[in-house]
């Protein structure tokens, strides 16, 4: 690794949180733990962490009011981890703009996958990625000429698949939620009207996708969104 990264832990759970301390010092990683809301806020503050994984039960605050504390004066990809019946937290989570999540039990091998997408994810934005040619197995989009290809071909998309796909490959590796899509999209309220979405979702994946039952580029996060892979 040529440069330290630095992982702030926010877990009340002693187990879990040695867990994933070990882990990361085995790969390489520097890391911060805390097991409360607000420690977490002032850590935050004090050290900057490269990426923030967030219990979202803690014992003094609510998960996504540290997520609210740390987004209104830092970036830095946060993922979340949620136990199995915060469903409707994790989804609010991410609409807050967690950018990622991990459900409690989880494989290690999981949690470190999510943060090297996170990491990678945040160092493409702070350098400038103004490539104006996508390319990723047999799909490119030419950004300037606003074109989609195939294998080469061009394919014609309506002006929502390709805002869609746009928002999806912008955002490649972070999972969004049915919520943020909608809003991005169509602007529209809470509550948007998530069956459209998987109308567009099927007729986009049809066009871009060989194997529709087993993407290749648009992934389904089950009762949550969409990612677009990055690996
Ligand atoms: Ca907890």
């Amino acid at each position: 690794m040529e440069r330290e990264i630095t992982v702030l832990i926010i877990e009340d759970d002693k187990y879990i949180s040695n867990f994933i301390c070990m882990s990361l010092k085995q790969e390489g990683y520097r890391y911060i733990k805390t097991s409360t809301g607000r420690e977490a806020i002032s850590l935050c503050y004090a050290n900057n962490p490269d990426v923030i994984i967030l219990d979202l039960g803690l014992p003094d605050m609510d998960g996504i009011q540290v997520i609210e504390h740390i987004r209104s004066h830092s970036e830095k990809p946060i993922i979340v981890v949620s136990a199995r019946q915060e469903e409707a937290e994790k989804i609010r989570a991410l609409d807050m703009g967690a950018d990622d999540y991990v459900v409690k039990p989880f494989y290690m091998g999981e949690l470190l996958a999510r943060i090297r997408v996170a990491v990678r994810k945040s160092e493409k934005t702070q350098g400038t990625e103004l490539q104006s040619i996508f390319q990723k197995d047999y799909l490119k989009i030419d950004f300037e000429k606003r074109m989609v290809f195939i294998d080469e071909k061009e394919i014609h998309l309506t002006p929502i698949e390709y805002r869609l796909l746009i928002l999806l490959v912008k955002n490649r590796g972070k999972v969004l939620t049915h919520n943020q899509i909608l809003g991005r999209i169509w602007g529209y309220e809470e509550g948007g009207d998530a069956n459209s979405l998987r109308v567009f979702m099927a007729t986009l994946r049809r066009k871009i996708e060989k194997d529709t039952t087993n993407p290749r580029f648009i992934i389904t996060e089950v009762g949550v969104g969409y990612r677009f892979s990055d690996e």
